[in-house]
């Protein structure tokens, strides 16, 4: 008697989205059902569904910007109750054994995690992610969301918010810390609100000018053109901490100069085709170029509570289920303020 939920899926690269029933396991003693009530458009899930990350394993239902409420509990579920507000980002499971997995660093697990959807659980099962009415979920890969932010809000959390947030942690963005955040979309916006609260002086670097009031308004303290060439000249040396979270491929040596001396780009975007770096310019100033991948559970609850307590919610448009080959089109056009969220009531 396993449970069924309503999704939507997609068969090919190039296919558009239909209406699929899947089945979620029963609950094991430690597992979680959750009723789905909204799902978050990450860029991944865009390129997942059209196989630009690698051999997919079709149908898919994409979607780890999950936000809903538990129905039921296995039996000796401890963290959660019927009734709770919840939320599943990137990944489901993973060994919990190995060194990373014991420090709360799950995302970077030996052994790979189980990732929400196009990964497979435990049980030998294909996972299927967030685009559907019900997930089944292990209780330590759930996260709690405070009453004070909205379910829809909640979801891009999930993925966005703590795929910024966590550099900016590790890292270190604080008062008296100049950070710059490339890129305006999904991410970029996030960083912004975030670096703010966390005290350090904002600086949004985007190809244009046309989302600047925007950037003001999460928090930046200034807003520069990229496409202008004396950008670069102006910032040379000026920021302690990097933020890139464009996966186009940029001239990312130009990027370097704008550091200070120690200072650190973190990638939290992919390129799909390597860099090219001149090293010269890293260690002119002893800069350090990294990357950085989502966050672990502990910290993601940390993100959670940090942007309850700071009033940060994503700016997003809500959809319904019939719009997410739309949505994605518009994604892919750069053309969403700033992030899409499916209503599930709409499966
Ligand atoms: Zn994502
Ligand atoms: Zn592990």
């Amino acid at each position: 008697m396993m449970i069924t939920a309503k999704a939507r899926a997609v068969d090919g690269p190039d296919q558009s989205f239909r209406s699929a029933e899947i089945k979620r396991r029963d609950l094991d003693t430690h597992d979680v059902l959750i009723e789905i009530k909204y799902a978050g458009i990450c860029h991944s899930d865009i390129h997942t569904a059209h196989g630009e990350w690698g051999p997919v394993n079709y149908p898919l239902v994409p979607g780890h910007e999950i936000a809903g409420i538990v129905t039921e509990v296995g039996s000796e579920v401890s963290k959660y109750k019927v009734g709770d507000r919840v939320g599943v980002g990137c990944m489901v499971d993973s060994c919990g054994e190995c060194e990373n997995c014991r420090r709360g660093e799950e995302q970077y697990c030996l052994k790979g995690n189980i990732q929400t959807y196009g990964g497979v659980d435990k049980y030998g099962e294909p996972t299927q992610g967030g685009y559907s009415t019900h997930i089944v979920v292990t209780e330590n890969f759930v996260i709690r969301i405070p009453d004070n932010i909205a379910l829809e809000a909640a979801a891009p959390l999930l993925c966005a918010g703590i795929t910024t947030y966590s550099p900016l942690q590790h890292w270190g963005a604080a008062p008296g810390k100049k950070v710059a955040i490339v890129g305006m979309g999904g991410l970029g916006h996030m960083a912004v609100k975030i670096a703010h609260a966390m005290g350090a002086e904002v600086t949004v670097l985007s190809q244009s000018l046309s989302k600047k009031e925007d950037g003001l308004q999460f928090g930046a303290n200034h807003y520069y053109a990229t496409s202008e060439a004396e950008t670069f000249e102006k910032l040379a040396g000026s920021f302690d901490l990097i933020i890139n979270t464009v996966s186009a491929n940029i001239d990312i040596n130009a990027y370097f100069g704008l550091l200070t001396l120690d200072g650190t780009l973190v990638n939290v975007g992919a390129p799909g085709e390597p860099l090219a770096v001149n090293v010269m310019s890293l260690i002119g100033h002893r800069r350090s170029f990294a990357g950085s991948m989502i966050g672990g559970i502990r910290e993601t609850q940390e993100m959670m509570d940090f942007c309850a307590e700071h009033d940060i919610t994503p700016q997003i448009e809500v959809i319904s289920a019939d719009q997410i080959d739309e949505a994605y089109k518009r994604v892919l056009a750069s053309d969403v303020k700033y992030r899409f969220v499916i209503d599930t009531s709409t499966m």
